[in-house]
């Protein structure tokens, strides 16, 4: 078993299908296709469904989100939870973001694998919504959400 799957085990415990609820059919299905097989972590770059199960199991073991973080009505409760879990308010817990987060990589390296990847509207994609490479889940995350594994210090340029 490689180290990267080990670390990966250790920092997401159980699997998508063990959580309630609806969940995406690519992923679910990726995760059955993978099970036993050893993924690098930037297989999420070019494999979607790869990344959507990784984006799911951060949704549903670390409250990644919101859904659309310029709508303040809709994410009203996310940061009210995010601001309970820390203690904080609010306004406080929106200033701790993917984007100014220790594990967000935002190298030219890999912003330049992630714009390959995605194809002609790469670049201008990555731009507008502030695209990253989570670094301790493995997939590609927007500058604006967040997660309760959040960490100062970031991004990695
Ligand atoms: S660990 Fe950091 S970069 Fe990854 S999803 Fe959480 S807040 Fe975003």
């Amino acid at each position: 078993m490689k180290l990267t799957k080990i670390v990966k085990d250790i920092v997401l415990e159980g699997n998508l299908s063990d959580h309630d609820g609806y969940n995406t059919e690519a992923a679910l299905r990726k995760e059955k296709e993978i099970k036993n097989k050893n993924v690098k972590p930037e297989d999420a770059i070019t494999d979607l469904d790869l990344n959507t199960l990784n984006r799911n199991q951060t949704i549903k073991e670390y409250g990644y989100g919101p859904l659309n973080p310029d709508d303040e009505k809709g994410s009203k409760k996310f940061w009210e939870q995010k601001a309970e879990l820390w203690n904080t308010t609010p306004e406080a817990a929106k200033a701790s973001r993917c984007g100014n987060c220790g594990a967000f990589d935002q190298k030219k390296s890999t912003l330049s694998k992630i714009e390959k990847a995605i194809g002609e509207d790469g670049k201008t994609i990555v731009k507008n919504a502030n695209i990253g490479f989570c670094e301790f889940f493995w997939f590609k995350c927007a500058g604006a959400r967040s997660c309760d594994a959040w960490v100062g210090g970031g991004p990695i340029k």
